[in-house]
């Protein structure tokens, strides 16, 4: 296994962009690829940024400011996330949408990587404020979204009534109903079914074949996943029903925790009750304790940075697979490595949004819906190709999962590259 040296351990926590270049580098590292794509690779395609006027409901006006970053679009239309929230910067934009590249490589997906957002609490913004700042964003965006082009999706302090707000905006301004030019939107205007749960899907899925990968029977695997919420509670549910014994699960007040197994089903999900895990509990711990249980699996599927310097040494798992989108530092995710404990990436294992996303705009474009039956089929299928390609990487070259998994978004988007060329 390649493990980092002292000197490749930076300051925690970095920022996406910082993380996104430094996981490029790594996996160019491992392959013959032109410097020339990894330069070009290196920085966003465009970046816009907009302001947006939008009247208080008290008959003021705010102007607010949104971005939209565009990575790269070789292997097709942009995509990714849009979200509302006070912290959206530019750069941090520009850092997730190199993610939503090397996600949607791995996937094979075909398109790119995008992120936008508005620096907005979203708390403090009535229903209808919210409603005319996504429509006032749609109009800013007209002209850099579309379904050919670039497509949003939910994101932090955004859901699936927001995007049918956007997708309606937008297809008023283009004067023809256009449900491609986001995803995740409801099922009613041309969402999918199984969207919102096919991230905590994929994280289930993963772990059971890294279960197998490590001849470790899915039935006598014990599990605890940090995070109770979409991710987390689907994640933990279908592991519970495909066998496996989940001894804790957690929400941001602490986690039940049961030795011989939770009843997932009897435990209520962010979405059923926020934040109600501890009230059901009959034996509570904290998320502390709960990432450093003796368990097979982990899956932090809660926030990012939770697993760092100060508590790597002590993680007991036998395995992780990461549910949150960067749940591990740089220098957390060192010292798993040193410790041997294999790590299945976020880029990996909570593909399946983005994956269903995929389908969705495949249904919109056809103007044909798919059973929810058809969706999980094919989000299994997508899911085990991934896996056994970024398997593949880890045998063949004695990598670490999430290098694999870089190393084979790099090999395509090289390959795609390369192929396309640069003009002029
Ligand atoms: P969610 O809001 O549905 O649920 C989050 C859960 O985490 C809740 O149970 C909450 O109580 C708990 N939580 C919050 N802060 C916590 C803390 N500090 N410690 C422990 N628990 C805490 O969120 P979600 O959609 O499940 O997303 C979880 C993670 O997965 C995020 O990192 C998100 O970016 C990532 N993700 C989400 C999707 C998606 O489509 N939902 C897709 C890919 C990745």
């Amino acid at each position: 296994m390649n493990v980092p040296t002292t000197e490749e351990r930076v300051e925690e926590p970095e920022t996406a962009l910082a993380t996104a270049r430094r996981q490029l580098d790594r996996a160019a590292t491992h392959l013959e690829i032109d410097p020339a794509v990894v330069e070009r690779l290196k920085h966003p395609a465009r970046v816009q940024r907009v302001s947006l006027p939008v009247e208080r409901d008290d008959g003021s006006l705010e102007v607010f400011t949104g971005y939209r970053a565009q990575h790269d679009s070789v292997r097709g239309p942009f995509k990714g996330g849009m979200r509302y929230h006070p912290g959206v910067t530019e750069d941090e934009c520009i850092g997730l949408s190199m993610w939503m590249t090397w996600k949607t490589a791995v996937m094979d997906l075909p398109f790119g990587g995008a992120k936008g957002g508005v620096v907005v609490d979203p708390k403090e913004l009535s229903h209808e404020e919210t409603e005319r700042l996504t429509r006032r964003f749609a109009q800013e965006l007209r002209d850099t979204v579309g379904p050919m082009h670039d497509i949003p999706a939910p994101d932090m302090g955004t859901d699936a009534e927001t995007m049918g707000w956007f997708m309606d905006a937008y297809s008023v301004l283009q004067g023809e109903t256009t449900p491609g030019v986001v995803t995740g939107k409801p099922p009613v205007i041309g969402g999918s079914h199984g969207r919102e749960e096919a991230p905590g899907r994929s994280v289930a899925i993963v772990a059971r074949e890294a279960c197998g990968y490590y001849d470790l029977p899915l039935e006598e695997a014990t599990v605890t996943v940090q995070g109770y919420g979409s991710v987390g509670a689907n994640a933990a549910r279908l592991l519970d029903s495909w066998g496996a014994t989940v001894v804790a699960v957690s929400d941001v007040n602490g986690a039940a925790y049961d030795p011989e197994g939770l009843e997932t089903g009897a435990i209520p999900t962010h979405e059923e009750e926020p934040e109600a895990v501890t009230k059901v509990a009959d034996r509570t711990i904290d998320n502390g304790e709960l990432l450093e249980l003796d368990v097979d699996v982990l899956i932090p599927a809660a926030v990012g940075n939770v697993i760092t310097t100060r508590n790597a040494d002590a993680i007991a798992a036998d395995l992780v697979v990461e549910g949150a989108n960067g749940p591990i530092t740089v220098s957390g995710d060192s010292i798993l490595r040193e410790r041997d404990i294999p790590v299945i990436p976020d880029i990996l294992a909570n593909a399946g949004g983005v994956t269903v996303s995929y389908f969705e705009w495949l249904q919109d474009i056809n103007r044909r819906s798919w059973t929810h039956e058809r969706v999980n089929e094919e989000l299994e299928s997508e899911m085990l190709r991934a896996w056994n390609a970024v398997a593949e990487r880890v045998d063949e070259r004695d990598l670490a999962w999430r290098d694999a998994a870089y190393v084979l978004a790099l090999e395509r988007l090289g390959a795609a590259h390369g192929a396309r060329g640069l003009w002029p």
